[in-house]
């Protein structure tokens, strides 16, 4: 373990990364391993660039246990990009269903009804985006060309603890993922699913970088109007080169597969997720009411933790104390208000500890 030197960095996203990955960047800024050359200086077809590609690959194939029948494409376009990449690959413009679950899924329903026919098959909306709907009231539409859900949802801190088996519902659908916001931080059940996606500012590496899984047999179907750079066939068939792709993103992402990989991989990562949530959650739940978390306990994120002071009189000094204790970054969302703890990958137990201690410290001074 490195001594801290830095604040704890509760960034929704872009988000804190290892601070071991950043310091093994800014040593290999000016020459990476001897080529004379930064990663940012080099050709994406060059065999250095090729060596750093095929190791994030394989390493990131290992940490999820992807199978081989899914291709891993390393794009662009964040995950609003993929919100339309993925109806223009994917729904040969026909029905696709979204269940919505908080900001994320809404948006992309709505930026799939540009490409699809795109209807909400089921939504906890009327709670506020404080519940999932159970799997039995989805209302599945028979054809669909995909279902969409984010296991994830970011803003509001709703994660499904489970991926439906669309199957078992009756549905031959595909089921798409954006898991965006928690990936690496658990194990994904490949069977159930026929695309995931994810932008890398989470959990990853740097914006910009998209990353997505694909099952072989969903490739070919793209629409017309796709841009050719975003047609999965093409990207898978260039091994994600038939444009440059983003290089510098790709190479932070390979330090931070090695480095969760050094840690214990992705069991660790869940391991110390539940250890870091249930921390803050048992606090949020006995403070008195001065704090309060409005997610269902069975849906509440590991990941993203909004929370709210039952005076919100006191929300900008408790912004500026947490400042000042090394706590960065706890704004809400502005759609939501209130605060917002984003306890990914990067973020050390020390953390959220020092976090729940300020809370209390907070309340003796203003309760
Ligand atoms: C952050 C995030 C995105 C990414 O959006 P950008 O286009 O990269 O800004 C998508 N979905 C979820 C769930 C996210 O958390």
């Amino acid at each position: 373990m490195t001594a801290r030197t830095r604040p704890f960095n509760f960034s929704a996203g872009p988000a804190m990364l290892p601070e071991e990955v950043l310091r093994e960047a800014a040593a290999e800024m000016l020459d990476w391993h001897g080529s004379g050359m930064g990663v940012m200086e080099m050709s994406h077809r060059g065999r250095e660039f090729i060596e750093i590609y095929e190791t994030a690959e394989r390493n990131l194939r290992a940490l999820l246990a992807v199978p081989p029948e899914f291709r891993i494409l390393f794009m662009q376009g964040g995950g609003l990009g993929e919100n339309a990449i993925v109806p223009m690959n994917l729904s040969r413009g026909g029905l696709v269903d979204v269940i919505v679950t908080g900001a994320w899924s809404k948006k992309s329903l709505g930026e799939a009804g540009r490409y699809a026919n795109a209807c909400a098959a089921a939504s906890n909306e009327a709670s506020g985006f404080t519940t999932l709907p159970a799997p039995a009231s989805w209302e599945l539409r028979e054809g669909a060309s995909y279902l969409h859900l984010c296991s994830n949802e970011t803003i509001h801190g709703v994660e499904f603890q489970t991926l439906p088996d669309l199957a078992a519902l009756g549905s031959s659908a595909p089921l798409v993922v954006d898991c965006s916001s928690h990936v690496l931080s658990r194990s994904i059940d490949w069977s159930r699913v026929g695309l995931a996606f994810a932008g890398a500012q989470k959990n990853i590496g740097p914006a910009g970088l998209t990353i997505v899984f694909v099952r072989e047999d969903l490739l070919g179907h793209a629409l017309p109007i796709c841009p050719t750079a975003f047609d999965y066939t093409v990207v898978a068939e260039h091994g994600s080169m038939f444009n440059t792709p983003p290089t510098y993103g790709i190479y932070i992402a390979g330090l931070v597969f090695q480095h969760v990989l050094r840690q214990g991989g992705v069991a660790e990562m869940e391991r110390r997720a539940i250890e870091r949530s249930q921390l803050l959650y048992r606090y949020l739940d006995d403070n008195g009411g001065f704090y309060r978390n409005p997610v269902a306990a069975d849906a509440r994120s590991r990941m993203n933790v909004p929370f709210f002071l039952a005076d919100a009189s006191h929300n900008e000094a408790f912004l500026a104390g947490a400042r000042e204790a090394g706590l960065l970054q706890l704004k809400g969302h502005k759609s939501v208000g209130g605060m917002r703890a984003s306890l990914y990958n990067a973020m050390p137990l020390a953390g959220v500890q020092t976090l729940v201690e300020y809370m209390k410290d907070f309340v003796r001074r203003h309760g």
